[in-house]
């Protein structure tokens, strides 16, 4: 389980980290699930108008971001299959939204 998180390039806090363990054994899940997990929330949990690459929030009838121009309502998928590029190639923002899901969606889940 380390090992392919070593391979992503995650630099997670230790505390995090086990965290993020703890719920993925309580949940009967490996960690890749719970990391693919993570990434299907973050890309589910799209308000409209809201840019997932850069996290401005555009009036919600906006087709781009008004900051970094990012494709929003109409190219969903297109969108979609860019941010998960985008993620792979950025190990930070994935560092970043794992460090949020393990602050906050494992506390949500377990104390809703
Ligand atoms: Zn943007």
């Amino acid at each position: 389980m380390r090992e392919s998180t070593k391979q992503l390039g995650l630099r997670i806090p230790r505390d995090q980290y086990n965290k993020l363990q703890d719920y993925a054994k309580a949940n009967e899940i490996s960690m890749t699930e719970l990391i693919i997990s993570i990434f299907d929330s973050f890309l589910n949990s799209h308000t409209p108008g809201l840019c997932p690459h850069c996290n401005f929030q555009n009036p919600p009838d906006a087709d781009y971001c008004m900051r970094c121009a990012w494709a929003l309502s109409e190219r969903a998928q297109e969108t979609k299959e860019n941010l998960l590029a985008l993620l792979a190639q950025n190990p930070d923002i994935m560092n970043e939204l794992m460090n949020r899901f393990a602050d906050t969606e494992i506390k949500k889940r377990d104390d809703p």
